[in-house]
């Protein structure tokens, strides 16, 4: 990074700035990690350069032996990593895999059921402001208010749903939720509707890969994912099939009349439906951390995090915290602080003042707007990243608990900042600036 120094020090210098708040507080935030210096060095590579339009094979560019190659390489490894027999590599982002589910599954207009943003569900999944509740008709499901399901999604309510809205589509996945999903009680609910039963799992695809989690891919007609979370990859997306199949609308190729598959139709709904050129440095990328992924050190990591965060939801239930559905079996908590006299927003900004990084989350059944709301989210994959085990994990809820005692005290935010720091100083990352 010597030359980006020289040629554009202001840059370099917010760069700089970055890798240090990154190296010397805690991270929390649940959609992040840290990625490996292999991944970092694919994505500054030489195919940032480079127009690929079309599929390995298939192109509408020449000089695309050697793209070919990566696409092929990041291709197979995903369908090895998730036991699939289809996988399309090129969505730039989790929102663009989305569009391009809606795209092949839904007309205009059409209605799908998927889980109420404000119970963990994602913007893409239905929300007013984005184009998937413009253009689709959004109705949908969510927790359980009390009783032994609390914070939970009870089955028999999301089929009373899905038979009264007779949804073209539902969708299972969250950004907030910290349980597992029962994926063959929602395709029996899909089947009994008539509905193309699609899995995003955006949040969880790193547990699910390790095995960690349940798997939805025998059970989803199409499963999306971003490939930068508990994944570990590059910022992007990615759509699989478990077992690839004759697409359900009648839909025909051009010329022979032969009835198009499930994934040729996902693969034109990317390009040419929603996208343009793919990110060919951003493939070779996800290509290094599938390799990584499929290593038996990722399945260890990826039971780690979930211990981490098994770990620090029972401290915050030991001091009083509300834990919205009583725990987590992913990688991340869920935290209402409303039985606290205190914001989310408010939470979020005094935690900040002490270097450990979370945001504020809408709790279920929420009061509060969406930029001060009740809650906050955290999760485990990048501390431990890091190397963080249970019992730092649970030093971190001490740290977290003291700030949120004293949301005001410059005393206990000054002392905790010291600890963040030295916790990091044990647990150090490698030099984002000169990777
Ligand atoms: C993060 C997330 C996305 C969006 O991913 P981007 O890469 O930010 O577009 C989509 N769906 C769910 C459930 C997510 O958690």
């Amino acid at each position: 990074m010597s030359d980006l120094k020289l040629q554009d020090p202001d840059v370099y210098a917010a760069l700089a700035r970055e890798a240090d708040r990154q190296n010397n507080g805690l991270e929390l935030i649940a959609s992040e990690n840290f990625v490996s210096r292999s991944v970092m060095q694919a994505m500054g590579s030489s195919l940032t350069n480079k127009y690929a339009e079309g599929l390995p094979g298939r192109r509408y560019y020449g000089g695309c032996t050697y793209v070919d190659e990566v696409e092929d390489l990041a291709r197979s490894r995903a369908r090895a990593l998730f036991g699939c027999e289809w996988v399309n590599v090129q969505p730039h982002s989790g929102a663009s895999a989305n569009a391009a589910v809606y795209l092949t599954c839904m007309n205009p207009r059409d209605t799908f059921l998927g889980l109420d943003l404000a119970h963990g569900g994602h913007l893409t999944h239905g929300s007013p402001v984005n184009f998937s509740g413009i253009l689709y008709q959004a109705e949908y499901y969510g927790v359980e208010p009390d009783g032994p399901l609390a914070g939970r999604i009870d089955m028999d309510r999301v089929r009373d749903t899905a038979l009264r809205v007779r949804p073209r589509m539902i969708s299972i996945g969250a950004s907030a939720y910290a349980r597992d999903f029962d994926y063959a009680a929602f395709r029996a609910i899909a089947d009994e509707v008539g509905a193309l039963l699609w899995m995003d799992m955006a949040h969880p695809a790193g547990l699910i890969a390790a095995g960690v989690l349940n798997d939805p891919l025998p059970h989803a007609h199409v499963v999306s994912t971003t490939t930068h979370k508990t994944l570990r990859g590059p910022r992007g997306g990615m759509l699989l099939i478990g077992r690839d199949f004759p697409n359900p609308f009648g839909r025909t190729a051009p010329k022979s009349g032969r009835t198009r598959r499930m994934g040729e139709l996902l693969d034109s709904a990317v390009f040419p439906g929603t996208q343009g050129g793919p990110l060919m440095h951003v493939i070779a990328a996800k290509a290094v951390a599938f390799k990584e992924a499929l290593e038996p050190s990722f399945k260890e990591y990826a039971r780690q995090v979930q211990r981490n965060a098994a770990a620090m939801a029972e401290e915050f239930l030991a001091r009083g915290y509300h834990v919205v559905s009583g725990g987590t079996d992913n990688h991340l908590i869920l935290l209402d602080l409303r039985n606290r006299d205190m914001t989310g927003r408010q939470a979020e900004q005094a935690l900040q003042a002490a270097d450990i990084t979370v945001n504020k989350n809408m709790v279920p059944f929420d009061d509060k707007s969406p930029f001060v709301t009740s809650g906050i989210r955290l999760g485990t994959p990048a501390v431990t990243t890091r190397g963080f085990d249970e019992s730092a994990c649970t030093v971190v809820v001490g740290m977290m608990d003291r700030v949120l005692q004293a949301p005001q005290s410059d005393t206990v935010r000054r002392a905790v900042r010291g600890e963040v720091l030295e916790l990091c100083h044990a647990h150090p990352l490698y030099d984002f600036v000169t990777a």
